[in-house]
């Protein structure tokens, strides 16, 4: 440092001030100053059309100054103190300038931009007005912190405050959140991105998220079964061709062919479907779900960060020999469509199907006829739907609704229960068309061994207990969220040459599955022989009849 510099620096004023003043003092910079943005977002979109939404807004105003309180009761610790306060204090004013400035959200894919970021872009950022935002909200109050005294009390008395400030700010949290919790996470689920504007948590959780999943990324992928073979087709056969249908949120409770009272599967009642009644899901978020279905191992070891690098279902599938296609409607396939080719069907823009960012899932029946005509080896198309994602009035046309009154928002907890239960049947009404649609596309290719699969990720919760949406931890997830739908569609070519008994397989429809079964029984109805397959979970292998392979 200049000795100038040093010199004026020794001449600012170094006041004293108290421990437990400091950090009121820092909660309200942190929490009021530095989170200008978020307070931004909360006035524009919170709207306070009654007292229930002003205790809302009361409420945020607590447990954000409750919230840091408690971060600053930890970090000011009389060696630490500073060291900790002044860097954040320092990040916190470029983040809250390039926030309120440039409207920026900071989430992982950002900080993966600031690390990309060549010096020639980043020093576009360095603008006059941001320096001076810098110098006045960032350097001066870290040299005015860096200059004050901080007085400590005797450890036990400051032990014992700093409990009451934890204790005090505990009591506030949970009166509001029983008055208001509703409002809150009704208010949360719409606006979910605020999040990345909470100053400091934003950008600590980004850069830990960012360096763990550039770790991850890091690790060599795992092949475990580099020979996978295909039996030899029949002579003169035909290609294997399955339409594995991945549903989306879809609960077995809500599909009639399950027992429930409403006919919600007026088309599929109608097909010589197989439903199992007895499907347990892998997870209770498509996160986990989603890859475990692909995967070899059980739920009970299953790791997601494992299964991102190492050989799943679809890439034995591709190494064995067969062409695979994922279509793509639910946003993204959580990395288990990495290395086959995929097709994202929000970005066909199809206007019949498709609006600003998503499609009904009708949008994979255009055209799937021309795919199947198209054709000419072992083939297996996932088909990735939105099924029941919730915001459930958005995931089926006009005429699909049949059960009325219907949920027409995002906050379903200001529906009667009634109505979103509606809603939701609706959006299994609609998937009952896109399913069965799908099995009347393949029956237009009778020389094809084809099959129609159907199993959903996980279920949902409509106000059971007062539980709604999912994603509960698997051990205390209700039934509504872990109990889904599964059935199978064949074609006579596939029963007659793949060897199936139907009425076995019908004969185990109330036989205890799970999501690990999947993974063992594609391996034996697509006959690909693998070191991984363990015959005992392929639900098919006790109805093929003598001579199948
Ligand atoms: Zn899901």
């Amino acid at each position: 440092m200049p000795a100038f510099l040093k010199r004026s620096i020794a001449r600012l004023p170094s006041p004293t001030i108290k421990s437990q003043w400091l950090i009121v003092v820092l909660t309200l910079y942190f929490g009021f100053v530095l989170n200008l943005s978020y307070w931004r977002f909360i006035a524009v979109h919170l709207e306070i059309d009654g007292g229930w939404m002003a205790l809302l807004a009361v409420w945020l105003v607590v447990v954000n100054g409750v919230l840091f309180g408690w971060s600053f009761c930890l970090a000011v610790i009389k060696p630490i103190a500073k060291w900790l306060i002044i860097p954040f204090l320092l990040i916190s004013s470029v983040t809250n300038y390039l926030m309120w400035n440039l409207g920026v959200f900071i989430n992982p894919d950002m900080i993966r931009n600031v690390f990309q970021t060549n010096v020639h872009e980043a020093t576009g950022f360095i603008t006059p007005s941001g320096c001076l935002w810098f110098f006045v909200s960032g350097i001066m109050p870290a040299v005015l912190l860096a200059r004050t005294r901080i007085q400590y009390q005797p450890f036990t008395r400051e032990l014992l405050s700093r409990l009451l400030y934890i204790g005090v700010g505990l009591i506030l949290v949970a009166g509001f959140a029983a008055i208001s919790y509703k409002e809150y996470r009704a208010f949360a689920r719409e606006h979910s991105e605020k999040r990345q504007l909470v100053n400091t948590l934003n950008y600590v959780s980004s850069i830990t998220r960012y360096i763990l999943e550039s770790w991850e990324a890091r690790r060599p992928f795992v092949w475990l079964d580099r020979n996978p073979t295909r039996l030899a087709p029949h002579p003169g056969g035909h290609p294997t061709v399955l339409i594995f249908i991945l549903g989306e949120t879809a609960r077995a409770a809500n599909f009639s062919l399950q027992g429930y009272e409403r006919n919600t599967n007026p088309r599929l009642s109608k097909e010589d479907i197989v439903y199992f009644k007895n499907m347990t899901s892998c997870g209770t978020d498509t996160g986990v779900s989603l890859p475990c279905i692909f995967s070899n191992r059980d739920r009970q070891d299953f790791n997601v960060n494992d299964a991102k690098v190492t050989q799943n279902l679809l890439d034995l599938l591709a190494t064995s020999g067969h062409a695979i296609l994922w279509q793509e409607n639910d946003g993204h396939c959580n990395d288990v469509c990495n290395r086959v080719p995929t097709e994202d069907m929000v970005t066909t823009g199809n206007p019949k199907y498709c609006h600003d960012w998503y499609c009904y899932d009708a949008v994979f029946l255009d055209g799937l006829e021309d795919k199947l005509r198209a054709i000419r080896q072992d083939t297996l198309i996932v088909l990735h739907t939105m099924g029941s994602h919730e915001s459930y009035y958005q995931r089926y046309p006009e005429e699909f609704k049949k059960f009325t009154p219907t949920c027409d928002t995002a906050d379903i907890m200001y529906c009667p229960r009634e109505a979103v239960v509606n809603t939701y049947d609706n959006t299994i009404l609609y998937t009952d068309y896109i399913v069965s649609s799908a099995i009347n596309i393949a029956k237009k290719f009778p020389n094809f061994e084809i099959g129609v699969m159907y199993v959903s990720d996980h279920g949902e919760s409509l106000g059971e207990h007062n539980v709604y949406f999912h994603a509960l931890p698997y051990t205390i997830a209700p039934a509504e969220q872990t109990h889904v739908p599964f059935l199978l569609w064949m074609s006579e070519t596939m029963k007659r040459d793949g060897r199936i008994d139907y009425d076995c397989l019908r004969g185990k429809t109330d036989q205890a599955f799970s999501h690990d079964n999947i993974f063992h029984s594609l391996l034996g109805l697509l006959k690909v022989q693998s070191s991984l397959y363990q015959p005992e979970k392929d639900i098919f292998r006790t109805c093929r009849m003598k001579g199948a392979e």
